[in-house]
């Protein structure tokens, strides 16, 4: 398995292994943690300043959201412009609307002067309301976009067979293969002499007044700054309070008439589908994508792939099913992302999230914006994107409420764990979180009988964790760690994984 999740994702078989340096010897510039879009393109723009740079996967490049996303590259983002004004001001949301140009730029000019054969084009977006609560939605964003200077069209035709009732084109829109683009920097990263390590946990760091000292699986990295690119830093950290996992979902089909549509397309339902089209292995793809939930709240998962495929059935020709997976982003409280000096840290240390469904926009911005502040020390969007901005907007108390909502339960799944005599009382096929002989555990049986019995409760906060039949792990409620069912770490902010248990 080489993704945090047991299905295949369609660009899953780009991703390959990169064989580690020694690393622990010697004093790095930057230690970049997170082999994702985000710390990929950190590396590679810092490493290209002339600084001496090593990038730290847990796992694999790509193991990550990168390695399961679809790579819309789009300069409009989930905050509406709208919202960006009500919430942060017109001038803030101007700065907001030119990042979006800014990684466009960035992504060009990466192809471009690398030569990435990445399959990178450029596509128009159509944007469809389809009820007329969506239509006030879609004119407010249009208004939105208006007042910040940003290019929404209305059209009459959209390039899906879906009944809509008003649209708009957003033109300069793109698309690629998010892993080869990906593996491509980390090439180049490695030719001007940077150093990939994979499979080393990152667990804690100390910083003083010259360095960081990362306590790292594979032994301790010393380096001038750190980047965690990790969506949350190991540990525990006022951002954990402040962002929040959802898992969305992602089919791929093949249509029976061919009529794969030109645009990248998006409805505007809460959870919104999205739909773009890729070629993978000379057959053409619609890659549609949605259904998304907070991680840990929904009682089942598989069900998830059922409700988008049959939705993807009603309007387009669908010949067959040929990949299905899910995967995780985070959702900041005010709808900016956190990007910037960790808070607590004196100034050494950096971080990069809540980049809602933007991170390959958001993420390859990221990268500049910290390269800057380590290279020059400041940055164009060093306040918009604080991590330690204060910022009291309206949705804040609601978000609290999710998250204090999120503990309560998870106080709860501590009290009713269903009880079990025996561990035979588990059905083959099933997952349980059990009590037995007052011990809390997490419970698989493969089909054959095999049991897989874990310690329930995550290593990072104490809270629970829940059943997540598609991608077969168990995955934490509170702040979205991930492990698989023999206990293995898949995704942080735990830097451990679930105890495993012998089975009786
Ligand atoms: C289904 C889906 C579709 C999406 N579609 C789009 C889209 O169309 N367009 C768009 O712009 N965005 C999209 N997004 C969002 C985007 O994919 C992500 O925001 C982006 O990939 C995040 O990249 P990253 O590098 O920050 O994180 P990741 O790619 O998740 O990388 C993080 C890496 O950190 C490593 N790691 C974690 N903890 C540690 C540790 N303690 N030590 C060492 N390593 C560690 C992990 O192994 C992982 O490889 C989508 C997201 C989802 C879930």
């Amino acid at each position: 398995m080489n993704r945090d999740g047991a299905r295949k994702s369609v660009w899953q078989q780009e991703i390959k292994s990169f064989a580690a340096d020694s690393y622990t010897s010697r004093v790095f510039d930057v230690a970049i943690v997170g082999g994702g879009i985000t710390g990929v393109t950190t590396a590679y723009n810092l490493q290209k300043a002339g600084k001496n740079c090593v990038l730290l996967d847990a796992a694999n490049i790509g193991f990550g959201t990168s390695g399961g996303t679809t790579a819309h590259l789009n300069d409009f983002f989930d905050t509406t412009f709208g919202e960006a004004i009500s919430d942060h001001g017109e001038e803030n949301a101007r700065l907001f609307k030119e990042c979006g140009r800014d990684a466009m730029r960035i992504i060009e000019t990466n192809v471009r002067e690398n030569a990435i054969d990445c399959d990178f084009e450029k596509k128009s977006a159509h944007l469809f309301a389809l009820d007329d609560k969506q239509v006030r939605q879609l004119e407010d964003m249009v208004k939105g976009a208006r007042n910040v200077g940003h290019e929404m069209n209305y059209i009459d035709e959209i390039s899906f067979p879906i009944p809509f009732k008003k649209a708009v084109e957003i033109p300069n829109q793109g698309q690629f293969h998010p892993v080869k683009y990906i593996r491509a920097l980390c090439e180049s990263f490695l030719q001007s002499g940077g150093v990939i390590v994979e499979g080393c946990v990152c667990q804690d760091h100390e910083e003083t007044d010259e360095q960081v000292a990362l306590s790292t699986s594979g032994g301790m990295v010393i380096a001038n700054h750190v980047v965690y690119a990790t969506h949350t830093p190991p540990g525990i950290n006022k951002l954990h309070f402040m962002i929040a996992p959802y898992r969305s979902y992602v089919m791929a089909f093949t249509l029976k008439d061919r009529l794969y549509p030109k645009e990248l397309g998006y409805d505007l339902e809460d959870p919104y589908h999205y739909y773009r089209t890729h070629e993978i292995d000379g057959e053409k793809l619609l890659i549609a994508g949605g259904e998304d939930h907070k991680t840990g709240q929904a009682e089942d998962t598989g069900e998830r792939f059922s409700k988008l495929e049959n939705y993807v059935r009603a309007y387009f020709d669908v010949d067959q099913v040929k990949y299905s997976w899910s995967s995780q982003y985070y959702e900041p409280v005010d709808g900016f992302p956190y990007i910037g000096v960790l808070p607590g840290s004196a100034g050494r240390i950096f971080t990069a999230t809540g980049f809602r469904g933007n991170g390959m926009m958001l993420g390859t911005l990221s990268a500049t914006i910290i390269a800057d502040l380590i290279l020059t020390g400041s940055s164009k969007y060093e306040n918009l994107f604080s991590p330690s901005r204060i910022k009291p907007i309206a949705g804040f108390a609601d978000f609290v409420k999710e998250q204090t909502a999120v503990a309560v339960d998870f106080i709860k799944d501590k009290l009713f764990a269903e009880r079990v005599a025996s561990m035979a009382e588990i059905g083959a096929g099933e997952a349980k979180v059990v009590k037995h002989e007052g011990e809390i555990f997490a419970v698989y049986k493969e089909v054959s009988g095999r049991l897989h019995v874990l310690k329930s409760t995550c290593p990072h906060a104490k809270c629970e964790v829940r059943w997540n039949g598609a991608e077969i792990s168990w995955d934490c409620p509170c702040h979205g760690s991930r492990f698989n069912v023999n206990g293995r770490m898949l995704t942080g902010p735990s830097v451990s994984g679930l105890t495993r248990v012998e089975k009786d």
